[in-house]
């Protein structure tokens, strides 16, 4: 995790945040190839969750929802996780995670593991921040940030039926932040207070409902595996009746093998009818399908969901290597094309002719208007290359000097390290079709 950590900020993926000020702890700003790579894993979800499908809806809610939205979600009665103090150290942990934290005063140890911990009885806290809305601070005026996006779904469930006209099972998707004062965030980005969630509510008829539940953990596992994640290290595993939450009638984990061992990347969960029956009852307002001959029934909902931060862990755990070539050490991320935040670097041979510079200047005013791509004439070209391998730049360009004498370019290849050439009039056709291939990592087991 800490080679993740300082390529992350080295390359401008991920700083911690508020820097200036000492930073504030467990928050992170993202730079330009963090947020490219945001971006083309929220792409990648909505193309497989929304664009590809017929029966899958987008919303997009406001983060700050009418407060009684999370008495009827049991969020304000329950969403608590049981807090320790430590008298002793002064710190702070998950009662339930204590095997997973370190004692203040002896890191090996775990807390209440030596004579001079003392820890308190655990009790409840709870996680969703507050804020208040409007002018006057008072009783009234109480809301909360959104600790899920999944109730701004629910919420708009009859807005859906009516408009979108659609009828069970179908299904609502929404990617957007959500903010949870985590007891104790940490591990990079893995547990951070405020992330980005990408879930969608998948409403069935109740008894398709474990049909449904099966499916979307299947269609999620293999969704990672087609974006390069190595089968070896992700596992689904299906959470015990004592695990699950209040509403759930099934919740299984996709557990992916971080350097902090299995934990859950993504939940896949059988909700029932909790959710609908909740919001019909606090806002009085009908959430139920009726069918054109007066069937009518409150559908289950299965919900995966997951943040774009843990995918963005997994798949930069997943792609870091280290070879030596040439008796050269080289860092590369090994990352998926459609998931690397630059898709292709243009490089003029000498950065100094200006022929090499004018036909590579061309070359990439073609290319980056339809993908990400990057212009780099500073350096000895095996430097460049080096700096395009450790942001996972899977192809590089090259103008040389036959360039010049027959417009043809090198084309090199991340992974294998492989050149060919190909007219430099067919690369961006070789780029889309190249981008459409299957891509295995070639990282063994
Ligand atoms: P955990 O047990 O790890 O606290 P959870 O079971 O509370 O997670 P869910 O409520 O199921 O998590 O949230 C759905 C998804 O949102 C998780 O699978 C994870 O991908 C993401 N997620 C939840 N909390 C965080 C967080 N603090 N930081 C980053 N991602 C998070």
């Amino acid at each position: 995790m800490d080679k993740i950590v300082s390529l992350s900020r080295r390359r401008g993926f991920v700083f911690p945040s508020s820097e200036i000020y000492g930073g504030l702890g467990s928050t992170f700003d993202y730079g330009h190839y963090g947020v490219l790579m945001k971006n083309n894993i929220r792409a990648r979800w909505f193309e497989a969750m929304v664009q590809d499908r017929d029966d899958i809806v987008a919303i997009d809610s406001a983060i700050i929802l009418h407060p009684r939205v999370w008495e009827a979600s049991g969020h304000v009665g329950g969403f608590t996780d049981p807090l320790v103090d430590c008298r002793t150290c002064k710190l702070r942990f998950r009662a339930d995670k204590l095997e997973d934290s370190s004692c203040g005063r002896k890191p090996s140890k775990r807390p209440g593991e030596t004579p001079d911990c003392d820890l308190t009885e655990p009790r409840q806290f709870n996680l969703m921040f507050e804020t208040t809305v409007g002018a006057l601070q008072e009783e009234g005026s109480r809301a909360f940030l959104r600790p899920e996006t999944a109730q701004g779904i629910f919420i708009n469930f009859k807005n859906v039926l009516q408009i979108a006209r659609r009828k069970p099972p179908f299904g609502i998707a929404q990617v957007g932040k959500s903010f949870r004062n985590e007891i104790t965030p940490g591990n990079f980005l893995f547990r951070v207070r405020e992330f980005e969630q990408m879930e969608m509510e998948y409403f069935v008829p109740p008894a398709e409902a474990e049909e449904w539940y099966r499916y979307w953990i299947e269609e999620r596992l293999n969704w990672y595996l087609q974006y390069g994640l190595r089968g070896s290290r992700l596992r689904v595993r299906e959470h015990g009746p004592e695990e699950r939450s209040h509403y759930s009638q099934g919740t299984s984990d996709i557990e992916y093998l971080y350097p902090i061992g299995w934990s859950e990347l993504e939940g896949v969960a059988n909700r029932g009818d909790f959710d609908l029956t909740q919001h019909s009852e606090y806002s009085a307002t009908k959430l139920e399908y009726v069918g054109p001959d007066g069937e009518r029934y409150v559908p289950y909902v299965i919900e995966p969901a997951v943040s774009i931060e843990r995918i963005m862990v997994a798949l930069l755990v997943d792609a870091y290597d280290e070879e030596i070539v040439a008796e050269r050490e080289r860092t590369v991320l090994r990352l998926h094309p459609k998931m690397a935040p630059v898709i292709a670097a243009v490089l003029p041979l000498i950065g100094k002719s200006d022929n090499m510079v004018g036909k590579a200047r061309s070359l990439y005013e073609e290319l980056r208007r339809r993908h990400s791509v990057e212009y780099d004439d500073s350096g000895a070209i095996g430097r460049r290359y080096r700096r395009q391998d450790e942001i996972g730049t899977p192809w590089a360009f090259t103008i040389d000097e036959q360039t010049l004498a027959d417009d043809t370019v090198t084309v090199r290849d991340r992974d294998s390290l492989a050149q060919e050439r190909l007219p430099i009039g067919g690369v961006r056709a070789w780029l889309e079709q190249a981008l459409e291939r299957d891509w295995r990592t070639p990282k063994q087991d």
